[in-house]
């Protein structure tokens, strides 16, 4: 992952000072590639809940605008799913969307219906024919990277979002 500025963003925003990674359990992440595959052509989107900073769940959401370049969240599935979260002590520790024709890169209107700060966003793209999956922080007009790994299986169960600097 690159420190270089994203050309993408916006130069004159303040941009993000501390970097965050974000690992993700194997079965997590091929389960969140599934769901973009079984709703290509439309977009997919679902949240990932966290304990104590590990990932540890998924909420696959239907996309109540049913479209191939947007999405916007059923609000009963979100309700429950943030309740689930809730209930297991957790937080929301990624929104992850798909791009089926598109690069995995936050578009204008993701980036203008920011409605969750800094939460990390995902995004899983198939325009390639094979899922791409990169994550990041969105800011008023600007975006920033977050490296992104997989837990494989068999190792720790653990997954963490953790910042290199205190918030
Ligand atoms: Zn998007």
């Amino acid at each position: 992952m690159s420190d270089e500025p994203n050309s993408a963003g916006d130069a004159d925003e303040p941009r993000f000072r501390d970097r965050l990674r974000l690992e993700i359990p194997r079965a997590i992440f091929d389960a969140m590639i599934a769901h973009a595959e079984r709703e290509s052509p439309l977009e997919c989107c679902g949240l990932l809940g966290a304990v104590r900073g590990a990932i540890d769940s998924i909420y696959p959401l239907r996309n109540e605008d049913q479209s191939r370049v947007r999405y916007t969240a059923d609000r009963r599935d979100l309700i429950s799913a943030v309740r689930a979260i809730r209930e297991s002590r957790g937080d929301i520790g990624a929104i992850y969307h798909s791009h089926p024709s598109t690069a995995p890169i936050p578009s204008r209107v993701d980036l203008a219906e920011n409605y969750y700060g800094d939460t990390p966003r995902i995004i899983v793209s198939l325009a390639s024919g094979k899922a791409e999956v990169r994550a990041w922080r969105l800011g008023e007009g600007c975006f920033d990277e977050i490296a992104l790994s997989v837990g494989e299986d068999g190792g720790s169960s653990s997954a963490v979002v953790e910042s290199s600097s205190s918030m």
